[in-house]
């Protein structure tokens, strides 16, 4: 049942974790499509690790040059996905390498589930490196973004089956015991798997996560966006100052869009705001205001939110041009 389209498997694997948790930020090591330990890949599950290293949200992901480049006596790469520290609100994945990574050794360990026993296990298994100490939990964030590569790494090479997803701790025959929450302490894989399962794909609260995301969050982007599609009066222009690559006529029929989004925008947030206001009367009239400007507004929003998600999406494979990839 395995699959031997890593490059494939890999956007369809974050293509479902964004399904399933539109915040998410997805960035992407240059050289992911390539790199890899060498053999082929036959993927039909998945591992979670920790890395041991201590991170923080302002120290998020201390592990990135060793996951790519490995360590002494062992090469890298060292996992094909990695969870740096983050938020609930702003969710991260990494993409390290699509083709196997030295992350999983040998199998045969205490829980197997139905993955093979075998002493070539990397080829048959993707492997998340979540970056944090193990010898505490992961944060909040990390833990969401952990179930939602489980499930949908599930879904793409296990047939679905959450039971192909398992801890490190679970298959290893050397007795590692990743993923843990305290020294020596595994997560209780069978409520890991069972929260990852239980997770669905939730369709972006237009109030909370359209706006907040679309104009607010990604607002400088956006504007950068909008400056740059400006500057293209021709098709030739596309090419010439812009490189060719972005998809100008959807970003310009936006802009006018976004003009509009913009007032109403603000609108409909000042009116959420008010919505936590303890007078019923006054939430309910505001409800209603709401609901009215969501209807009469919600093309705007949704061509908005379409464009931020181009936006966000260049920015993740390609990082901000001015920076560099995001890390
Ligand atoms: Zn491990």
């Amino acid at each position: 049942m395995g699959r031997r389209d890593a490059v494939q498997v890999i956007l369809e694997v974050v293509a479902e974790c964004r399904r399933l948790e539109p915040r998410l930020i997805v960035s992407y090591e240059p050289g992911w499509e390539t790199r890899g330990n060498g053999t082929s890949a036959n993927y039909e599950g998945g591992i979670v690790h920790h890395t041991a290293s201590a991170s923080s949200l302002t120290r998020p992901f201390p592990t990135q040059t060793i996951l790519r480049d490995g360590r002494v006596g062992l090469s890298g790469p060292l996992c094909n996905f990695a969870g740096p520290a983050c938020t609930v609100d702003a969710p991260r994945l990494h993409v390290m390498s699509a083709n196997p990574a030295n992350h999983a050794g040998a199998s045969g360990g205490k829980s197997m589930g139905p993955l093979p026993v075998t002493s070539l296990f990397n080829p048959r298994v993707l492997g998340l490196e979540i970056d944090y100490a193990g010898s505490v939990p992961m944060l909040a964030g990390q833990l969401r973004v952990a179930h939602v590569w489980a499930k949908a790494a599930a879904k793409v090479v296990g047939g679905g089956d959450i039971n192909r997803v398992r801890a490190h701790a679970e298959t290893s025959v050397t007795g590692k015991w990743d993923v843990g929450y305290a020294n020596g302490k595994t997560y209780d894989m069978a409520a890991f798997r069972r929260d990852a399962a239980n997770l669905t794909a939730t369709p972006p609260d237009p109030l909370g996560e359209i706006i907040d995301m679309a104009w607010y969050r990604d607002r400088e982007d956006f504007e950068n966006m909008m400056n740059r599609a400006a500057m293209c009066r021709t098709p030739a222009d596309r090419v010439s100052k812009t490189g060719g690559d972005w998809p100008y006529d959807r970003i310009a029929n936006a802009e006018a869009h976004a003009r509009a989004a913009a007032q109403t925008a603000a609108e409909v947030k000042a009116a959420v705001a008010k919505l936590s206001a303890p007078a019923p009367a006054a939430a309910a009239a505001d409800a209603a205001t709401v609901a009215a400007a969501l209807a009469q507004d919600r093309e705007f929003i949704a061509a908005l939110a379409e464009a931020t998600a181009i936006a966000m999406d260049r920015r993740a494979r390609d990082g901000d041009p001015a920076t560099g990839p995001v890390s």
